[in-house]
């Protein structure tokens, strides 16, 4: 698994070290831990507190190399903790939000109805 991190330049190694092990840990021997235990499981692991969590993840994105759309190539990204994540069922046939949307799509002619001017007025 590899994976590319997009960091806003405010964030420090300590808090880039946090939100990395936020998503892409798995716990293991924890299986009865929700997301919410999961959480405070790294606040307690990391000495923070969930503001600061929450503050570091929202400058910070992660991208799955390995998952890539068929359509535009952009990367998958990993929103939420992968522990309790579904990752694609099929990896190798994947299409990103953008892309569904585009080609769920109609054309419609009628949406802005373009009035032209008379020629003659136009002439003046
Ligand atoms: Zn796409």
């Amino acid at each position: 698994m590899t994976y590319n991190m997009l960091c806003s330049p405010m964030l420090t190694n300590e808090q880039i070290k946090f939100c990395d092990a936020y998503l892409t840990a798995i716990p293991e021997n924890l299986e009865n831990m929700n997301k919410e235990d999961f959480k405070n499981f790294i606040c307690e692991t990391f000495g923070i507190s969930p503001e600061q969590l929450a503050m570091s993840l929202s400058n910070f994105r992660l991208f799955y190399n390995d998952i890539t759309c068929i359509h535009c190539g952009i990367r998958y990204e990993i929103e939420q903790p992968l522990a309790f994540h579904k990752l694609p069922k099929n990896p190798h046939n994947w299409t990103c939000k953008s892309c569904k949307t585009f080609l769920k799509r109609s054309f419609d002619f009628n949406l802005t109805p373009v009035r032209h001017k008379p020629y003659s007025k136009a002439l003046n």
